[in-house]
């Protein structure tokens, strides 16, 4: 049976540009862009010219990509012509494939936020398509407000999308702008739009007010849509926009979808999933989301031993989809809860083939038990538990040692009589006979130290130049009689891999410490650094 096209649009650059918080540079939209072509996606929508600078100076030139480079701006405003509207003047000069319009499509906003008639809303849709039409470029109407327009008065949110249909746009992206649609309202509706307008010319565009953004996408496909609107992990304001992490993989693995439909993301493409969400985080410099689905650290992770011995006999058994197939990893966690099947699946993974009658797993497992009880939390820190695996195998190198640490804060008033804190870190290191001291300063204690313990590691410093923190989290845990410190410490480094690395003590410097350390020569480890 042949598979209809259905095509993938993103608007993280524009619609999740919107979100608090979030200022991309030129050079965070270009390399956002080109890992958005290297995906597959069909359209990628860049911005808004003439509304700011940096999104002027992408439309400035000609992007080299494979994807539509798309401008958004509003459709002609009301009482001018098109040629006498700078907003418009601006869209139709900048260098894209294709411009997506935004216009009312509920009759209200059009009366109280545009403050004009119905009639000329229209004849703004068909004047601002047919301009952009005689530019050359392809059209999409995003119809604004269009599932709560059509509630109030569908005659005309339909007048608006089947004008721009009329008029030659190419897609017709019906909006669920104030997300509050649910996926069998989205479903009705846009079936009736598809008696209208074919659904090879119908988008949607979710937001997740009521968490369904993923699901209205759904539903519109279901009802005939062949473009789905959506932003990498999510992002957009408020509640975000449909997420087109979890969309892509559901379109390409789960049957129903696949069997009917094709999209512009290849089988390779989709490997490499995670590794793209992961590389949006480290740009808006968050931590990634470890619950998400498909993509998330959690997404693939069993806890129980029971579980865990039959995962490793059948995988299929605990998991929905392979978690290859979009760059994830089975994870089987090592909590005190574990079984020794637990241990031997991690060790497996991590690349050690143990026989699970060997005195070393129960002396591994006493270990993980002994520490979990006073803190420590391996299924969280990863790279912590393989360090420790490793060397109760005795396989961990003993690269350097720290022989002295002395970290200091001093609060003083500077010379513009402002009140000022100070971090100094000195560390003092032995990398096998040289003798190394390292003094940097921090906006914080861990900071300063992390910065000196990172400064010169001798011979061993081209190995960990790429290594980066990209979170760092502390919790107080009352174990037994007194209150301790828990930092976990996730790092990333050039390749994209994420470790994550514990400490605990009742000292938070020296909780950090650990962690940091650990972070250091797991990063030498991995990168087969000799001893
Ligand atoms: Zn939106």
């Amino acid at each position: 049976m042949s598979r209809e096209r259905l095509y993938l649009f993103d608007t993280t650059l524009r619609d999740g540009a919107q979100t608090n918080g979030v200022d991309f540079t030129l050079a965070d939209k270009l390399a956002i862009a080109r890992m958005l072509d290297e995906l597959g996606i069909d359209y990628i929508e860049a911005g808004y010219p003439g509304a700011n600078p940096i999104d002027t100076s992408f439309f400035a030139e000609k992007r080299p990509l494979q994807a539509r480079v798309t401008a958004f701006g509003m459709t002609r405003r009301p009482g001018r012509s098109t040629s006498n509207d700078p907003g418009l003047a601006a869209l139709l000069a900048a260098e894209a494939d294709a411009i997506c319009f935004v216009a009312k499509s509920w009759d209200y906003h059009v009366r109280v936020a545009l403050e004009t008639t119905n009639e000329e809303n229209l004849a703004s849709i068909r004047d601002s398509v047919r301009a952009a039409k005689a530019k050359g470029r392809e059209v999409l109407l995003d119809c604004e407000h269009f599932f709560d327009g059509y509630k109030a008065n569908p005659a005309y949110a339909l007048a608006c999308a089947k004008t721009a249909y009329d008029e030659g746009a190419r897609w017709v992206v019906l909006c669920d702008t104030n997300g509050g649609t649910l996926p069998h309202e989205v479903e009705k509706i846009v079936g009736e739009v598809c008696k209208q307008i074919p659904g090879d010319h119908v988008g949607i565009h979710a937001h997740n007010d009521t968490e369904q953004a993923v699901a209205n996408s759904f539903a519109a496909v279901r009802a005939g849509a062949r473009q789905i609107q959506g932003t990498l992990n999510g992002l957009g304001e408020r509640c975000g926009n449909a997420n087109l992490v979890s969309i892509i993989p559901t379109l390409k693995l789960k049957a129903d979808y696949a069997g009917k439909f094709d999209i512009g993301v290849s089988d390779e493409a989709l490997g490499h999933l995670a590794r793209v969400s992961h590389a949006l985080d480290d740009i808006l410099n968050r931590a990634a989301d470890r619950h998400a689905p498909y993509v998330g650290e959690s997404a693939f992770a069993t806890k129980a031993g029971i579980h865990a011995s039959a995962i490793m006999k059948e995988p299929k058994t605990y998991e929905h989809v392979a978690p290859e197939a979009v760059g994830n990893k089975r994870k089987l966690l090592v909590s005190d809860q574990s079984g020794r099947s637990n241990l031997l699946a991690e060790l497996d993974r991590i690349g050690f083939s143990i026989d699970k009658d060997d005195v070393r797993l129960g002396r591994l497992l006493d270990e993980v038990k002994e520490r979990e009880a006073v803190g420590y939390a391996y299924e969280a820190a990863d790279a912590s538990f393989e360090l420790l695996a490793r060397r109760l195998l005795g396989k961990v190198p003993h690269y350097f040692e720290v022989e002295k640490f002395d970290v200091n804060v001093e609060q003083r008033i500077n010379a513009k009589g402002e009140r000022v804190s100070v971090s100094q870190a000195v560390v003092k290191l032995k990398v096998g006979d040289e003798e190394l001291i390292s003094v940097a300063e921090g906006n914080g204690p861990v900071n300063a130290l992390d910065l000196a313990l990172r400064k010169d590691l001798g011979k061993y410093q081209s190995y960990i130049t790429g290594l980066e923190l990209t979170d760092y989290r502390v919790r107080i845990l009352n174990a037994g009689t007194e209150a301790v410190t828990r930092v976990l410490i996730e790092s990333a480094d050039e390749s994209g891999d994420h470790w994550t690395t514990v400490g605990v003590s009742s000292n938070i410097i020296d909780a950090s410490f650990q962690a940091l350390m650990d972070s250091i020569v797991y990063k030498l480890v991995k990168s087969g650094a000799p001893a």
